[in-house]
Order: structure tokens, then sequence, then C-alpha cells
């Protein structure tokens, strides 16, 4: 039989969050952001799950965008990290795909007749990608003596601190990324992780492109997902193993850095680094059995970690323990582990399936 650990994948919660980001861009129209194999939930379930809703998917690679079309996706999709090659080009241009052109050396790879339709990406201040607002001009100008202008679909940017409502630079950039739009009011723009779509006044334009908030984690520094109206889409959950009592003085797991000092009744869970289960959340970090929260004791192990049964007396071997998920917030370990649930949803790995329901 094989381990029943598993990362439930539940489609219902994620058409929920995709409609609640739809209703939150108001006039914009909400890209489904996919990348990282649907940020670890499956990006064939997910980006089938949301064909119905989506007009556009967005991923960062080529590879992703090609993993849309198996999939049977037929919708556009933007390419945020744009082309790696010139040949990337002609893939896109045949598939529909929509990359992200952000240096002029991917401006040169365009060729007239077989340029697919791009966005260009403006830097407006994170200074990972795009062209500096001022060279916009001299980009459309070349883009048009070489016959490529009518490929332009518009401008992106991104946001560095959108997960921070104080911050002021969101504000900031928006201001740059408008000026520097302006001379060309029929192209399209978009702005807008799922953190800008909680932002109060925050304009979206044409396009935004919710990732995180589509799987039920929260994009904001100071709110869990649940907080904001998300439904958890991942509940990772694994079995009970062993249940046993240590007594005072007794240690548990590599390095004994948990000691117990009264009679503690623990259990060992068939989860752990070797999973994606971090490493880094250590005693304290909460889990979940039969509906009431546990938390865990000591290091995390590669297969297996351990919990505190006190507080569940009825929990017996073959129990399935909840690591996150509707019980335990996925915002909630990661804070434990100095993370965010951006890193442990994409971090599950392929030893666990997948069961989407
Ligand atoms: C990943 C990504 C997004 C989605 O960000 P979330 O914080 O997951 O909503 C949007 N835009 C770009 C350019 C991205 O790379």
């Amino acid at each position: 039989m094989p381990r029943s650990t598993v990362a439930r994948i539940d489609l219902d919660a994620l058409k929920h969050n995709f409609r609640l980001a739809q209703a939150k861009a108001g006039d914009a129209r909400a890209m489904a952001v996919v990348k990282a194999d649907g940020y670890g939930h499956g990006i064939a379930a997910v980006a089938k799950a949301l064909a119905d809703d989506a007009g556009k998917f967005a991923v960062a690679c080529l590879e992703e965008a090609l993993a849309l079309r198996a999939a049977g996706i037929r919708q556009p999709v933007a390419m945020l990290q744009g082309v790696h090659s010139q040949r990337d080009l002609a893939v896109c241009r045949q598939r529909g795909f929509e990359p992200v052109l952000h240096n002029g050396v991917q401006l040169e790879w365009l060729a007239g007749d077989s340029a697919p339709s791009f966005w260009l990406k403006v830097n407006t201040g994170m200074n990972r990608l795009g062209f500096r607002p001022d060279d916009l001009p001299a980009v459309m100008a070349k883009l048009e003596a070489s016959g490529c202008g009518h490929h332009v679909l518009g401008f992106v940017t991104h946001f560095a601190c959108a997960d921070d409502p104080a911050s002021a630079m969101t504000h900031d950039q928006t201001a740059v990324f408008e000026r520097a739009t302006a001379p060309w009011p029929d192209l399209m723009r978009s702005v807008g992780n799922s953190a800008a779509h909680f932002l109060p006044d925050q304009p979206l334009y044409d396009w935004s492109r919710p990732g995180i908030m589509l799987y039920g984690a929260s994009p904001m520094i100071a709110a869990t997902g649940p907080e904001l109206g998300l439904k958890p889409v991942m509940t990772l959950e694994a079995p009970l193993i062993a249940t046993r009592v240590v007594g005072p003085g007794e240690s548990i797991g590599y390095g004994a850095t948990w000691v117990a000092d009264t009679e503690t009744r623990m259990g060992m869970v068939a989860i752990g680094y070797g999973d994606g289960y971090p490493r880094h959340a250590g005693t304290g970090t909460p889990a979940a059995v039969r509906g009431t929260r546990i938390s865990l004791l000591g290091r995390v192990s590669m297969d297996m970690l351990a919990v505190n049964l006190t507080g569940a007396p009825e929990a017996q071997e073959g129990d399935m323990v909840e690591l996150w998920g509707g019980t335990v917030s996925v915002d909630e370990v990661a804070a434990c582990a100095g993370t965010i649930g951006y890193e442990l949803l994409t971090g599950v790995t392929a030893r666990v399936p997948r069961a989407h329901e």
C-alpha cells in the first residue's frame, strides 16, 4: 500500500478565489497566474478548473506555457519572464503566447512578420526587469520603424511592496507607470500581483495578475488568507504512524533538541523535508488532527516529524494529520518557518501525490 501522505487540492476553493480576484479587479480583467506548476497545485488541473472563468493565463517560461497547451488550454498565455532565445519567439507566435519582453536583445530578436504579440516590461522601481520609463519613447519609435509596432499589446510593471499597505512605494510606482505609458492610450496596461487587489483605490488598468491569492494563501504581510476571504486550496496531510509516551528528561529526534519535562504523549507523522515540509518549522509550529490543533516537537526529519498529542488524546495511529489546510493556514506554518506561503506551496516535492477534488 502506498503511503497516504497527500496534498488534496480543492478546485472549488480555487474557483472561489479566482472569482474574488476578478471581483476585486473591478474593471480590469484578472489573468490567472499558474507558474511554478500552479504554485505547486498541478498546472494542468488548476488551469482546466479555471478555463471557463479566466480570459488569460500567465506563466514564467515557455515550458509552462506549452504545458497549458498540452492540457488543452486555448486562452492566450502571458510569459512573464519574456523569452530566452530568438527561436522561442516563433513558438510564441505559433502557439498564442504573449511574452513580456524586457530588454533590447529580446527586441532585436523580433523580425518583422514572425513577431508574436508581446508586452513591454517597464521598470518603475523594482529594478529586476524592464525598460527605464525614460527610454520608452525611443523603444517604441524603434519598434515602429522595424514594423513591429502593431505587435505591442501594452505595458506591464510589477510592484515591490504591495504586500504592505503602509508603504508609499506602490503609489509611487503607479505614478511613474501612468506617466510613462500616457503617450499610448490605445495600448493595454497590466499591473497588480495578488497584493494589489487588497489595496484600496489601487488602479489595476486592463489586466491584473493574481497568483498566490488563487491558491488561498495570503499575499499580505499582516493577514492570513482566510482573514482576506480566501479559501485554502491545498490541504497537506500525512498519517500518524506511531504514538508513544515520553517521560521527563527524554528527548525526541535529531539533535535531541526537545526534552520532555512531564509525561507527554507524542506521535510520529509520515512527512518531512523530503516532502517539502519546511525543516525550519520548529517546536510549536501548528498542525491538526481530528480538527484539533496540535503542534510540532523537535526537529523535522526528512521523512517524518513529531507532534505533541497532549491536546488530542483520542488521536490514534492511522489518523491523518493536517500540516496545513482548512484548520491550520499555510501562512501560519510559513511564519513559524521564517518564510512565506508561496515557498511552502511551491516547495511540496514530487514524492507527495496531488489529489484534485
Ligand atoms: C508571479 C507574478 C505575479 C503573481 O504574483 P502573486 O504575488 O503570486 O500574486 C504577477 N506578476 C508577475 C510579473 C509575476 O512574476
